[in-house]
């Protein structure tokens, strides 16, 4: 029993002094808005894993209100895997999008795909990373957002009982 989820984010950034993609710190001189460290990637595939599994989204696990300053976006990653464990469902791969114009993202792929495959414990041929500009158009394009959009597959493990339908 395979399922699939949709997750997408997006921040607007701001003078600053970093921001963080997929766990990973990406020097520039913006920072993005938000409560948290504003990991749109983490967000977007938080998002995903939840679909998956019917489990809402992510601002029903974690309110604005019950999210630290600065929060590093990792913990909801892992809450969200915990969640995952109870209905026995196994991530299979995801696929993220990153929409950013500057830096350009190339050199620091690598390590995001890094990043992700040790925080799902996954291969790293199970994760994938696409970095994508707004062609100067749009929020992203102006330079005034960060977006990423995640798909990810799921496996019910075995032993896991497909509720009846009402
Ligand atoms: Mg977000």
């Amino acid at each position: 029993m395979y399922r699939v989820g949709l997750g997408s984010d997006l921040h607007r950034l701001r003078p600053g002094d970093g921001i963080r993609l997929a766990g990973v710190s990406i020097p520039c001189p913006w920072s993005c808005d938000a409560v948290s460290d504003g990991d749109v990637v983490l967000h977007a595939l938080a998002d995903a894993l939840l679909g998956a599994c019917a489990l809402g989204d992510i601002g029903d696990h974690f309110p604005e209100s019950k999210v630290a300053r600065g929060e590093d976006s990792r913990r909801f990653l892992e809450a969200v895997l915990e969640l995952l464990d109870l209905k026995a469902a196994r991530v299979v791969n995801v696929d993220c999008i990153i929409d950013l114009e500057r830096p350009r993202l190339s050199p620091f792929k690598e390590r995001m795909r890094d990043s992700l495959s040790r925080s799902l414990g996954l291969p790293p041929d199970r994760v994938n990373i696409k970095a994508k500009t707004g062609e100067g158009l749009g929020p992203v394009g102006v330079g005034q957002a960060v977006a990423a959009q995640v798909v990810a597959l799921v496996r019910m493990e075995q032993g896991y009982e497909e509720p009846s339908a009402p």
